[in-house]
């Protein structure tokens, strides 16, 4: 079973964009917002951080108190559309319940929403003309290339319906010629849909959910879940050991899609940046 290692595609991602921001004067800016104290929040936003300074992009982090307004927060986004430092803005989700998350990833400007959450990104994303699309599909997508696995005709089983990850990577899978099955919940008879995949997102949320009864041989297991364990370990949706040997090839968990998402994200800034130039 081939492990596809996010961690060394990431850091080569990460090069590239470096060697790339050394040419420009002024660097590129993303700006991160925080809101409240949730711990995986911040040290999500800390990766984030620290991932910009080590390519060179300036990093603003803005961090505001949970009892902050959603008027406040509103106007927190709109400084940042205006200034000019600034290419690529992202707020951290989840937000405290009394703010409404759409609308503020709504006011967040198309040209600086790195995530690619606004409806106008997911738009073009659906029609194929992608401008900054999501940072987790994108990055199984470059996991998928790096182990040249052709999708055109492949049949793909996502589980997971988000915004976030399962919807838009129907969408890049789509575009790049497979056929795509999204299951969630509410799905019936998901390992009848599973077992038949070449290609399997498991994007639930569920610890160690895909088992080898779920899979057919020579597979290809893409785990974008994070479930943290008791003892504080990190699993993924995918039960690697059990999979091991029938499946042709899987991403860990750690060390799989998440420092692809971090690296993407650096990337759709740069993105953000050059389409200024
Ligand atoms: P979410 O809770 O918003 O959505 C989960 C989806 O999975 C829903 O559509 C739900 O219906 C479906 N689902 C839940 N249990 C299921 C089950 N038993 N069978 C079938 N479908 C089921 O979650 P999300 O934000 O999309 O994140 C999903 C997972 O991916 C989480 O573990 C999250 O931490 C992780 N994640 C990882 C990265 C990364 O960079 N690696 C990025 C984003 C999310």
């Amino acid at each position: 079973m081939k492990i596809i290692d996010g961690k060394t595609l990431a850091q080569n991602l990460r090069k590239k964009i470096a060697n790339q921001v050394k040419q420009y004067s002024r660097p590129p800016g993303l700006a991160v917002i925080l809101v409240g104290d949730d711990e995986a929040s911040q040290l999500y936003v800390r990766n984030k951080t620290r991932a910009c300074v080590e390519v060179g992009f300036y990093s603003d982090q803005i961090h505001k108190s949970s009892n902050i307004t959603e008027e406040e927060l509103l106007s927190e986004v709109n400084r940042l559309n205006e200034n000019q430092n600034i290419d690529g803005i992202l707020v951290q989700l989840p937000l405290p319940l009394h703010i409404d998350s759409n609308k503020i990833i709504e006011a967040i400007i198309p040209e600086k929403d790195v995530d690619g959450f606004s409806s106008e990104n997911v738009g073009k994303l659906s029609q194929n003309k992608s401008f900054i699309s999501p940072c987790t599909p994108k990055g199984v997508m470059k996991m998928l290339d790096s182990i040249k696995c052709d999708l055109r005709g492949k049949d793909c089983v996502i589980i997971g319906a988000s915004n976030i990850v399962g919807r838009p990577m129907a969408m890049e899978l789509l575009n790049a010629g497979a056929t795509v099955q999204v299951c969630h919940k509410g799905t019936k008879e998901i390992t009848h849909k599973t077992k038949s995949a070449d290609v399997i997102i498991a994007a639930a949320g569920v610890a160690n959910l895909v088992k080898s009864d779920w899979i057919k041989e020579g597979v290809i297991l893409i785990d974008v879940g994070i479930n943290r364990q008791a003892d504080g370990s990190m699993t993924g949706d995918v039960d690697f050991e059990d999979v091991n040997g029938i499946a042709s090839a899987i991403t860990p968990v750690p060390g799989g899609v998440g420092p692809m998402t971090i690296a993407v994200l650096l990337e759709n800034t740069l993105i953000a940046y050059e389409a200024k130039l």
